[in-house]
């Protein structure tokens, strides 16, 4: 609770029991002016559920500024009032601790400590009720130590890495038997950096279904925060009952972050991780880290993977589930099987990756591409890798094709006035937009204003996730569930 005065953090106290916590941490350090001893005692007199009792002060990432004495002043009166918990700081010597369960903490904001084992060691030596060891992540490998410690803990143990890096550690902290996690009330009201909202553990990653032997999947990329996958895979594990939980990776750019990531996950098989997806800036990285020869035969040409599955035996496979996506929405809304593609006309807007996958499909089955880009070198450069036409986008008013592939961000929210084509040709029959924000493009709304079959980036997205999860768990994808928690968050996100 990070409320500045009483009444506003009993209220969120009330607010946070309400969504289902069963313990509240009341920042003490966070209120406008130190309590005095008749406010503490009426706070955790009047809260409904257990209260730890917190006083961070400035040298430990807190707000309390005032001076020591008085600070611990506060915490024995938080003792004497009925906390449940009093958290005290593991510099914080022997015979200044309240009379009370203390929860002893430590904190390194500007990273994961070398010696972890050694702080806990000590930690443990002391007669504190619970330890709890909090450091910044740089790559979720330091979210993995903070389980490590978790695994090693002989006694109640919190470990938690902040930051966004370090969320699988706030989310995992369940399956590894750890004291409890820390959940803000809401986004804004944040207790520490990284952590996620009490609705989002409940609602988006599965809290109250995680356990010892729960799956763990993820996504892999640099920025992840706003990944709608997160979203789309947990409630599809839900609805499909299955024992997983799907996580943000934040890995940072670079081959050698990736395989840092990868390694420390394979150092660890207790952790469960079946599957990943793999984004931008990883996509190719892990092809190089997977071995081509592990990858399916359009992975390969197309030269980027984006799903990932991991056997029992920590034997890694490599899939590109994007050209399937793509594809099967096409061929879907034509209704033909892919091998009906042969001999069509295409035009592909686009040179980036998005066109590199559904443009070596497209070859793959037979289909004619021409590739329309603005930067004509990338255009060329693709064709003459997949053996096709290219042209600079001022030409395409004179396309000539049956089907026409928007794969560039062109119309895309927030420019969603923009058209890759101003006109629908005559000889289209079929607009595919892979853009999915707005879902309706004005390519789109042209292309239904010339009676054309329009297939959406929604398609696709739903298509490339569905099929990442068949791969992961062997069973059919509730695509309904996809579709209509994709289409939620983009209402959301406007
Ligand atoms: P990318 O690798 O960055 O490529 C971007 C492409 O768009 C390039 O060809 C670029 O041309 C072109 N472009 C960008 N802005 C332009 C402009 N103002 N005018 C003309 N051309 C422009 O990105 P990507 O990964 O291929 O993604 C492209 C789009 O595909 C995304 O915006 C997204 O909407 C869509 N997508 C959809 C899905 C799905 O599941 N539905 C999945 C992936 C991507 P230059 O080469 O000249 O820069």
């Amino acid at each position: 609770m990070t409320a500045t005065d009483i009444e506003s953090m009993l209220s969120d106290i009330s607010a946070a029991v309400a969504l289902g916590a069963d313990t509240v941490e009341c920042r003490l350090d966070f209120l406008a002016k130190p309590p005095t001893p008749d406010q503490l005692a009426s706070l955790i007199s009047r809260s409904p559920v257990d209260v730890i009792a917190t006083c961070r002060p400035v040298r430990e990432g807190g707000r309390f500024a005032g001076d020591e004495k008085k600070r611990l002043e506060i915490l024995h009166s938080a003792a004497t009032s009925g906390a449940a918990f009093v958290d005290v700081e593991s510099d914080v010597p022997r015979r200044h601790w309240p009379n009370a369960p203390i929860i002893l903490s430590h904190h390194d904001f500007e990273g994961a400590p070398e010696n972890l084992d050694a702080i806990l060691a000590d930690m443990e030596a002391s007669d504190a009720a619970v330890n709890k060891i909090a450091f910044t992540a740089a790559g979720p490998e330091d979210a993995m130590r903070a389980l490590d410690l978790l695994r090693q803990a002989t006694k109640p143990a919190l470990a938690l890495a902040m930051g966004e890096a370090g969320l699988l550690s706030r989310i995992l902290a369940r399956k590894f038997g750890a004291f409890g996690t820390f959940a803000a009330l809401s986004k804004s009201a944040q207790s520490a950096p990284g952590q996620p909202s009490l609705e989002e553990f409940k609602n988006l990653y599965r809290w109250d279904s995680i356990g010892p032997e729960t799956k763990l999947f993820g996504v892999v990329g640099c920025p992840v925060a706003h990944s709608m996958s997160p979203a789309v895979h947990n409630a599809s594990f839900s609805a499909a009952d299955i024992d997983a939980v799907y996580l943000p990776l934040r890995v940072e750019p670079g081959e050698e972050n990736f395989v840092r990531f990868i390694k420390a996950a394979a150092a660890r098989p207790w952790l469960g991780l079946e599957g990943l997806s793999v984004t931008i800036p990883h996509k190719h990285n892990a092809i190089a880290h997977v071995g081509s020869d592990n990858c399916d035969e359009l992975a390969r040409k197309i030269g980027a993977i984006n799903t990932v599955t991991i056997s029992r035996d920590g034997k890694l496979r490599g899939c590109n589930t994007d050209y399937a996506g793509a594809i099967d929405a096409l061929c879907n809304t034509m209704k033909i099987v892919r091998e009906q593609l042969a001999g069509r006309a295409v035009a592909v807007i686009g040179a980036g990756g998005a066109a590199r996958a559904l443009v070596a499909a497209l070859s793959y089955y037979g289909a004619k591409v021409t590739i329309y880009n603005r930067t004509v070198s990338r255009a060329e450069q693709l064709a003459e890798e997949f053996d096709c036409q290219s042209a600079g986008l001022e030409e395409i008013c004179k396309l000539d094709a049956e089907i026409v592939v928007n794969c560039t961000s062109i119309g895309m929210h927030p420019d969603a006035e923009s058209s890759s084509l101003e006109s629908i040709p005559p000889s289209v029959k079929v607009v595919f937009d892979t853009v999915y924000n707005p879902l309706e493009t004005r390519l789109l709304k042209l292309a239904t204003q010339a009676g054309c079959l329009c297939v959406s980036g929604l398609d696709m997205f739903v298509n490339q996730a569905a099929a990442q999860f068949e791969l992961w768990t062997g069973e059919p994808a509730p695509k309904n569930v996809m579709k209509n928690v994709t289409l939620e968050r983009l209402k959301c996100s406007g």
